[in-house]
């Protein structure tokens, strides 16, 4: 019998544990680790409660969770709790699962100031993160700024832009609701270092702009390129940037803008013991398509300043870690141990581009452990016995459940759950 753990229950973790299960059978037992009692991770905490179709892959985890050979641990933070060494002598192989949690800073003067955020934060914040419960964003002036040009940006701009209404069937938490309802921003600054033809946004989530019920799109004309420059794209490029054509030519005006700032590079944030605005430099691209400083600068008025410019793995002690994930080749960080995901990878791709990136590890994985050896690991067993002697008390996917009925509950009417945003709120549905 083969014994491994893969350390956090976001997708990358699920789809390596499902790889493995197939691979192996009943010749192994995959623990799925996660600090949390609740799984999924980025599902969870991540994806925009409002897109509640990409949550929807959960329920796929959800019969990985269920077979016989694989079990979900939660509450033991690795690195905290038992270190990566010690799973080591517990388990086969190791697979660090851990996601990218962190935010990438600017790295610009003021970035400190009370006001300013990262997407990590605000998105956690909206999606009942524990760690992000009490971030109380201000949201009582009329100018945000969200700086990056991807996804998360988008999500976080469209989120500080709907109503009320436009909220009816999402699991967004009741705090960032009732927040988000009496928010007094009007004007959504989103700024990209460089232009349409450079964005990291996809067409199904910037279209979603043109339809807002309180909020319009704003694009400058004259920030694109003459439009035959559009034919060599990448066609779903190709297709974003005819959507931010189409926003710049709407005739129509809502009580929210969401204003499209291109060529913009922040220089410094400014302000009298909180944000107030930001600085920012006028770019041009370079030979290499790079932004390049024109040397004008301007201000963009915002009393909360979202960044979303991309996101680092945790260090975990003794792990390789370079350029903000593990470092590894093809998956592969040392003797048994291995990273998967945005932990390997960096941020970047679909939820689904995890797949292939968890079974190719598990391929790795099987072709040196074949199914009928056995390392003499004892797997989770000896992991809860080492726990419980630290006064650890792992939770399971049973308990999961109890913590998921509790929430479904709750839910306010059209919404299809109310999460706990507390650790402790989860171990007391437990009667912990
Ligand atoms: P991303 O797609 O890599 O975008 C990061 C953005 O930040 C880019 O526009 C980048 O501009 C900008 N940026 C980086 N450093 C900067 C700096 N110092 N100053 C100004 N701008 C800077 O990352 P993401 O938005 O965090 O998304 C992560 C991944 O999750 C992506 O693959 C994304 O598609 C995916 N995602 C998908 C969905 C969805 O499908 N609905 C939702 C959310 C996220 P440059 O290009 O100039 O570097």
């Amino acid at each position: 019998m083969r014994h491994f753990a893969v350390v956090g229950s976001g997708p990358a973790g699920f789809y390596t544990a499902e790889a493995l299960e197939k691979a192996y059978g009943d010749q192994a037992r995959i623990d799925i680790l996660d600090r949390y009692p609740v799984p999924y991770g980025l599902i969870r905490f991540g994806v925009a409660p409002d897109h509640q179709s990409l949550k929807a892959v959960s329920k796929r985890y959800d019969k990985v969770a269920e077979r016989a050979g694989v079990d979900f641990i939660g509450n033991v933070t690795v690195g905290a709790d038992i270190s990566v060494a010690e799973l080591l002598e517990l388990y086969d192989a190791v697979i660090l699962a851990t996601g990218a949690p962190h935010d990438r800073k600017l790295g610009i003067p003021g970035e400190d100031l009370p006001g300013v955020v990262g997407s990590a934060e605000f998105v956690g914040w909206y999606n009942g993160h524990p760690e992000f419960a009490d971030l109380d964003p201000f949201l009582h002036g009329a100018h945000a700024a969200v700086v990056g040009n991807g996804n998360v940006a988008l999500d976080c701009a469209r989120i500080l832009a709907k109503t009320r209404h436009e909220f009816e069937g999402s699991d967004i938490v009741g705090h960032a609701l009732d927040a988000l309802d009496h928010s007094a921003i009007r004007t959504i600054t989103i700024l990209g270092r460089r232009g349409p033809h450079q964005i990291a946004m996809t067409p199904k989530e910037l279209g979603e702009l043109g339809h807002l019920e309180a909020a319009v799109p704003v694009v400058e004309p004259s920030d694109f390129p003459p439009v035959e420059a559009d034919e060599p794209l990448e066609p779903g490029l190709r297709k974003s940037v005819t959507l931010l054509r189409g926003f710049a030519d709407l005739q129509q005006d809502k009580a929210k803008h969401m204003v499209f700032d291109f060529f913009a590079k922040p220089l410094r944030v400014e302000g009298d013991g909180k944000v107030e605005r930001l600085i920012v430099e006028r770019t041009e691209l370079d030979e290499k398509g790079a932004a390049r400083g024109t040397g004008e600068t301007y201000e963009v008025p915002a009393s909360l300043v979202i960044t979303a410019i991309g996101y680092s793995t945790s260090p975990i002690p003794d792990v390789p870690f370079e350029g903000g994930k593990f470092v590894n080749e093809g998956g592969r960080i040392a003797d048994r141990l291995y990273a998967v995901g945005w932990a390997r990878r960096g941020p970047s791709g679909t939820i689904g581009t995890n797949r292939p990136d968890g079974y190719e590890v598990a391929e790795q994985i099987a072709a040196a452990m074949p199914a009928e050896g056995s390392g003499g690991r004892e797997g989770a067993t000896a992991l809860k016995r080492l726990l419980e002697s630290r006064g650890v008390m792992p939770t399971d996917y049973d308990d999961w459940r109890k913590i998921e009925e509790t929430e479904v509950s709750r839910a306010r009417p059209g919404s299809p759950r109310e999460k706990f945003v507390r650790h402790q709120d989860w171990l007391q549905v437990l009667g912990r």
